[in-house]
Formats: C-alpha cells, sequence, structure tokens
C-alpha cells in the first residue's frame, strides 16, 4: 500500500505558513513504512526538534483505479479515518530553501498514524465533516472539510492520473490550520464530529 498526501488544502493553514495558495493539488507520498502500528508510541526523531502535528481526514480506497473520472471517485472509497501527517518542520523548511523533495521531513517511520474508520454511510455529506484535534486535553487544530481547496473526489480524480490507486492506499487529504511543536509525553487525540478515533502518545 501507498501513503498519498495533500498539502496547502485548507486557505488558513497555507497562509499560518505564508505559503501561495496553488491552483492544482500539491501531492506527496509517504511509504508503508510511515504508519504507526495501533497503541505503539510515536517516537521523536533524533533529526528534528520541531515535529509538528498536522490533523487531516483519511481516505481509505477500496479498490483498483486510473484515470477516475470525479463523477466516479466516490465509489473508490468506503471508509473515513482521521490520521497525523507528522512532519518535521525545521527539515522540511530547509529542503524547501534549498528546491529539494520533502520526503525526509515528511514520509519518515511513524509519521502517518492512523486511527479507526467509519463507513462513509454514517455522514451526510463527505464534503460537510467536522474534525479536531486535541493535544494534552486542549483542542489545537479544528476543521471541517466544506473548507477544503479541493474536495476529495477532485483529488482522487487527479491522483489517479498520475498514480494507480489500489485497494488499501490511503489518502491524507490536508490539514486545517492550528499545526503546531510536539514534545515528549503530550498525548494526541484525534476526532471526527464527537468520536475519538485516534490517540497517539509521543515519546
Ligand atoms: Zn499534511
Amino acid at each position: 500500500m501507498k501513503i498519498i498526501c495533500i498539502g496547502r488544502n485548507y486557505a488558513a493553514h497555507v497562509l499560518e505558513l505564508k505559503n501561495e495558495i496553488s491552483e492544482e493539488p500539491i501531492i506527496f507520498l509517504k511509504p508503508e513504512t510511515a504508519q504507526l502500528q495501533p497503541r505503539m508510541p510515536f517516537f521523536i526523531p533524533d533529526f528534528s526538534t520541531q515535529i509538528h502535528h498536522e490533523v487531516e481526514v483519511v481516505i481509505k480506497i477500496n479498490k483498483t483505479g486510473k484515470h477516475i473520472q470525479e463523477k466516479f471517485a466516490h465509489t473508490y472509497y468506503d471508509e473515513i479515518g482521521i490520521g497525523i501527517d507528522f512532519t518535521a518542520r525545521d527539515k522540511q523548511s530547509f529542503l524547501k530553501s534549498k528546491g529539494l523533495p520533502w520526503e525526509l521531513a515528511k514520509a519518515f517511520d511513524g509519521s502517518a498514524p492512523t486511527g479507526k474508520f467509519l463507513n462513509k454511510s454514517s455522514f451526510d455529506s463527505i464534503q460537510n465533516i467536522s474534525f479536531h484535534l486535541d493535544k494534552n486535553g486542549v483542542t489545537v487544530q479544528q476543521g471541517n472539510t466544506s473548507a477544503m481547496i479541493h474536495s476529495v473526489d477532485k483529488l482522487i480524480s487527479f491522483i489517479s492520473e498520475y498514480f494507480t490507486l489500489k485497494k488499501g492506499d490511503l489518502i491524507f487529504t490536508g490539514t486545517p490550520e492550528g499545526v503546531g511543536t510536539v514534545k515528549a509525553d503530550d498525548i494526541l487525540e484525534a476526532y471526527i464530529g464527537n468520536e475519538k478515533l485516534l490517540t497517539v502518545k509521543v515519546k
């Protein structure tokens, strides 16, 4: 499986990092080893002193597809979840300044925890899902998929022009504003609506 991530998909987050809004979705990948096994803590890697949390709605692909038309994209997923796109922001800033790829800052081991998935039938609309992240019991990020610059179905169509999607692939759909640094002993709890779907202990 592969993990496909979308950058800069919520305008307020684009502005907080002083980036530009892009007309095309910004795409990067994480390998399978970026997954974090359930109940395992997230260990801050030695190469960074500025790991940021980015809470994101995650789509799980249910079948193989290529050149998927936007109007059929909804048939390629049944399950919606939540994840954290851990980012070594110091490393990413360095790589961006040199015009280099982001993988070292984004795709490292354990950088893509995901929680329990929910069936999409439990939502009225995929583009009206509220979600939030609590750090040590305080809400630090909250968003709603209605604020996405590129909708889920548009993203699936776009991605599948370049990469064949396969069953089990995950799409991280971008983070809203409020990203921030984590430190050892932080507890991160990610919710869709009022349902807690993911807990990550930072070590
Ligand atoms: Zn992200």
